[in-house]
């Protein structure tokens, strides 16, 4: 007897939609949304579609109506409750937009929490369009299956960032000097730092001697090595927020 295949099919299409879901509601899609599921994935009255709202979690909706450019769906079932996402920040000061952007999207599904563009002395871009991130990483979420989305953070300087700073997370601070001092194990870091993290990454030039001693004077500030070579910005974002996750996220 063939096993029932699982119902959502896996390759039901998974959107994240701006509006609150419920069960039994009616929810119209229209738009790029509409466009991509009418015409990309040719979908039809009847098939199933998964659903977030970033607040209330997942649903399997069906399609009840086709239009030309719209479409209507009931919210037939609840699939998943909002996660709990890893408490980590990721601050990074923003480097050219193709690479800030393909950062933004490889953040969210290593699973950050936040993402804060941090304004340095050396950062070569002193701007964000902070639309076309969070698209680049809802069009994340909708793919790896997060049921949150990260939050965005103003453009901040570096400055502010440390001023605010809570005083209940660590502030892992990449600092690429510090290899050749043998000290900043990134591991014994984690170990012995349990708790909402974070890390501070800078731009292409890297920190002025006056933003490292300013880093450095925050109590929260944990300066760390990842490694020998010099990791470009978005390297040295990825690259410890996969330590972090692996050792102090949701990976186990
Ligand atoms: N100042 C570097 C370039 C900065 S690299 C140079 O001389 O070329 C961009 C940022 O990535 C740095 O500010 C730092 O936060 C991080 N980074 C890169 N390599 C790193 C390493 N090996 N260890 C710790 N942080 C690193």
């Amino acid at each position: 007897m063939p096993a029932t295949p699982a119902w959502p099919p896996q390759s039901a299409p998974r959107l994240f939609v701006d509006q609150p879901l419920a069960l039994d509601a009616t929810i119209t899609l229209s738009g790029p949304q509409a466009h991509y599921l009418l015409n990309v994935m040719r979908i039809s009255e009847g098939d199933a579609i998964k659903l977030f709202d970033n607040v209330s979690g997942e649903y399997l909706a069906t399609v009840t109506a086709r239009g030309k450019r719209d479409l209507a769906l009931n919210v037939a079932g609840h699939l998943r409750a909002r996660e709990e996402v890893p408490d980590f920040w990721a601050c990074v000061a923003p480097i050219k937009r193709q690479r800030f952007d393909m950062m933004a999207e490889k953040l969210c599904e290593l699973g950050v929490k936040r993402l804060v563009p941090v304004k340095t002395a050396r950062a070569v871009v002193d701007k964000i369009k902070p639309e076309r991130m969070m698209a680049h990483m809802i069009e994340a979420a909708e793919q790896c299956e997060r049921t949150a989305l990260p939050e965005l953070g103003d453009l901040v300087s570096l400055d502010k960032l440390l001023d605010l700073w809570p005083a209940d997370r660590h502030l892992f601070f990449a600092d690429e000097r510090l290899h050749e001092t043998g000290n900043g194990s990134f591991r014994k870091a984690l170990r012995e730092n349990p708790g909402p993290g974070a890390i501070l990454i800078g731009p292409e030039g890297g920190f002025t001697d006056a933003e490292n001693a300013a880093i450095n004077a925050c109590p929260q500030s944990i300066p760390v090595s990842l490694g020998p070579r010099i990791l470009r910005a978005d390297t040295a974002a990825l690259a410890a927020t996969a330590l972090w996750m692996a050792g102090r996220g949701d990976w186990d």
